[in-house]
């Protein structure tokens, strides 16, 4: 059991890893909806958005640092890309540890489903 998210951190799940820092890890998501489809995780583990603290902020910084430099390694930037945190049941989250999903490769529609 525990967190899948660790565990991919761990590398004792598999992932198509495409970035790496001090702070956060960066995979194919493995269900793209998306042509370009990437989860960044922050490597310290908090659950959920509405766990959130301000001892928090450096780790959620670096995260958006993080997404941003792999929409630009993907190509993202030039078109654009969203980025999106679904956080608890009604937004659809099923993997109980922060993650930015990061979209691009097409063009995305609003509102969101
Ligand atoms: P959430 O719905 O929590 O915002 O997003 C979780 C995402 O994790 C989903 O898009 C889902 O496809 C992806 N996912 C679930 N299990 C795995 C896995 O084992 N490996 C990878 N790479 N992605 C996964
Ligand atoms: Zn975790």
């Amino acid at each position: 059991m525990g967190c899948l998210f660790c565990n991919i951190l761990e590398r004792k799940v598999p992932a198509t890893v495409v970035y790496e820092d001090d702070h956060a890890l960066a995979f194919r998501d493995i269900r793209p909806v998306a042509p370009t489809h990437v989860l960044v995780i922050p490597k310290k583990h908090v659950a959920a958005i509405h766990d959130l603290e301000p001892a928090h902020a450096e780790t959620m910084g670096n995260l958006l640092i993080a997404a941003r430099r792999v929409a630009d390694q993907e190509g993202l930037t030039k078109d654009g890309y969203r980025l999106v945190i679904n956080d608890g049941d009604a937004a659809g989250q099923t993997v109980h540890h922060i993650h930015v999903h990061v979209l691009g490769g097409r063009q995305m529609t609003w509102p969101p489903g």
